[in-house]
């Protein structure tokens, strides 16, 4: 038989999904996969019980519900703080990670290249392969996660069509500041590149660090492919619900782009969430609040066990150095974690392009009865993972 494709062969499957696998084979607290495991919000599930008999049961328009995009745009026009339409300028997709994929296909033809900052979440790289897009890597430097200017110019020199943009940042937790995101702006103008935006921690953005919207920078928003999701905000990463925000010009052809990949997100979740579009300035400052107490919690915890580990500035993971194990491959120690120890996380491996094998990722998004489990089995660390 003739061979499958040559863009997919060297996919293996992502290590973030494969670890919660592990996780539930050895029945281990699972703080790989970044996704709650407390309830989203009351109304948005009281809702979703009344849309279950409402007529909501066949495909919605395909870039999106006209109620849910009018509620979406009503949303984010307040926290970027420009007038978002409805109609021109958003398209709803089955979560951000189709939005990314569907932005990365609007603007690189075969060949083009695309900066990604290292490390990164792992769709990217496979983004790219999809598009046919050649990834050109740009470290963020430990322990502050910052880039060095002048080999981000070198990578615009290279004349990429885009940069994708993490922020806050998976896996590192890093915000970027408002004059680093004004350097990349800088460049993107005069190298004339499209930056595509992965913003899906926009609410969860520790102080005194905040959040800047990067099309709401100078002369951005003609350039910027705003990607987002509702699973983080509303806890519900299983509805697939993202979208993506940008001039008409662009999302004109984005529209086209989701037609083909998927036609359109579930009908009766995007109806169901209104309720949570809707809510007031409190909630987003509840929400915050309760990852701002989870983060406390669980690196406070961390460091009574003397586990060295990063203090992220937004989203809700924290990178742990297992240098003082000696393992080879960080993937093996997190199979270890996961049997002997009974807690899940990813290896580093799977974020960074550079060698690093001596990180790896735990996320906080759990009940905090959830994280003292964790905790009091990591306790044991030692004791059942002898250093090599
Ligand atoms: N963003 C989450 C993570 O990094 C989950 C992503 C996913 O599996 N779609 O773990």
């Amino acid at each position: 038989m003739q061979s499958l494709s040559e863009r997919t062969a060297g996919f293996t499957d992502s290590v973030i999904r494969r670890m919660t696998r592990v996780s539930m084979k050895y029945d281990a607290v699972n703080l790989s996969q970044g996704f709650p495991d407390f309830e989203p919000p009351a109304q948005v599930l009281d809702r979703l019980a009344q849309v279950a008999h409402e007529d909501y049961h066949q495909y919605s328009i395909t870039w999106g519900a006209q109620d849910f995009r009018e509620a979406l745009a009503a949303k984010q026009s307040r926290f970027m703080g420009r007038t978002i339409d409805p109609n021109s300028e958003i398209v709803t997709t089955c979560g951000s990670t189709e939005a990314m994929m569907a932005a990365m296909m609007t603007v690189t033809n075969t060949g083009d290249k695309v900066i990604i900052f290292s490390p990164f979440y792992e769709n990217y790289g496979a983004d790219t392969i999809l598009s046919g897009a050649e990834p050109i890597y740009v470290p963020l430097n430990p322990p502050t996660f910052t880039f060095d200017a002048d080999v981000l110019e070198a990578a615009f020199k290279q004349h990429p069509k885009a940069l994708v943009l993490c922020n806050p940042s998976n896996p590192c937790g890093k915000v970027f500041t408002r004059d680093e995101l004004l350097v990349i702006a800088d460049m993107a103008q005069k190298y004339d590149t499209y930056v595509i935006t992965d913003e899906v921690y926009e609410h969860i953005v520790y102080a005194p660090h905040k959040h800047t919207y990067f099309a709401t920078l100078p002369g951005m928003w003609e350039r910027t492919i705003s990607c987002s999701s509702l699973s983080k905000t509303y806890s519900i990463t299983g509805w697939r619900l993202g979208y993506i925000i940008a001039p008409p010009r662009i999302i004109d052809r984005a529209k086209k782009v989701h037609d083909f990949l998927t036609v359109g997100a579930a009908a009766p979740l995007q109806e169901a969430v209104i309720p949570g579009l809707q809510f007031g300035q409190d909630y987003y400052d509840d929400l915050l609040a309760k990852y701002t107490h989870k983060k406390d919690l669980f690196l406070k915890g961390l460091d009574d066990l003397d586990i060295p580990h990063t203090d992220p500035e937004g989203a809700y993971y924290v990178l742990l150095d297992i240098s003082e194990f000696g393992y080879d491959s960080d993937l093996r120690f997190c199979e270890d974690l996961a049997s002997k120890v009974g807690v899940g996380a990813v290896p580093g491996s799977s974020f960074f392009r550079e060698p690093v094998n001596n990180l790896i990722r735990l996320h906080f998004a759990k009940k905090d009865e959830t994280l003292l489990d964790a905790l009091n089995r990591l306790a044991d660390l030692r004791k059942k993972i002898p250093q090599k």
